[in-house]
């Protein structure tokens, strides 16, 4: 199993980090080892600065590889929620160097993974989905919002990965990110379900 994520899939997250909105999809991946297998995640001691990511996260169901648009949703069926833990102190000095994201993305326990759901329960073209951060909500979007589509991305992707099925689709956040600290609550909703709750130990 591997994580593909996208990075800048909408524009207000794109423009709070300052970033450029891209022409075309920023992809990254997280290996099978940094999936959280408990709710309760630790802040790693070579960070200062561990931020949260709420994020749809899309499952795929069938090998693609070269797969157009317009057959990308043969390709999966069901949805979660994740959030893409990332080290920002480690990436804004990845970023500066010209250097790969992995050790500020694809750390142990970087990324967390709710149940999912199967795709159909959605049948609007815009998912809702939300992020409350001890009581206050923090991340609030929906997949209308996206830059690029699931079907684009799952498209574009399989043109560089062959895409197997139990692969992850991390598909992006929306704007409202922020740091972490000891005792934080975060609890994710996709539309008006609470999915996924984690907690900092
Ligand atoms: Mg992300």
């Amino acid at each position: 199993m591997k994580i593909i994520c996208i990075g800048r899939n909408y524009v207000a997250h794109a423009e709070e980090l300052n970033n450029e909105v891209p022409g075309e999809p920023l992809v990254f991946m997280k290996p099978e080892t940094a999936m959280a297998k408990s709710d309760r995640i630790s802040i790693p001691s070579f960070t200062n600065d561990l931020h949260y990511e709420l994020e749809l996260v899309v499952k795929i169901s069938k090998l693609a590889k070269d797969v157009g648009i317009e057959n990308a949703n043969n390709h999966y069926d069901s949805i979660a929620l994740g959030i893409d833990f990332t080290a920002r102190d480690i990436q804004d000095a990845c970023k500066k160097k010209g250097y790969p994201w992995e050790k500020a993305k694809a750390f142990d326990n970087s990324a967390t993974l709710s149940e999912f759901r199967a795709f159909d329960d959605y049948k609007t073209s815009t998912i809702p989905f939300n992020l409350v951060l001890n009581g206050k909500k923090v991340q609030d979007g929906h997949s209308g919002l996206m830059i690029f589509s699931i079907d684009y991305l799952i498209s574009y992707c399989s043109k560089y990965f062959t895409l197997e099925a139990g692969d992850l689709l991390f598909t992006g956040t929306p704007a409202g990110v922020g740091p972490v600290k000891s005792g934080d609550v975060l609890e994710g909703y996709l539309a008006s379900e609470l999915l996924h709750k984690v907690i900092i130990n």
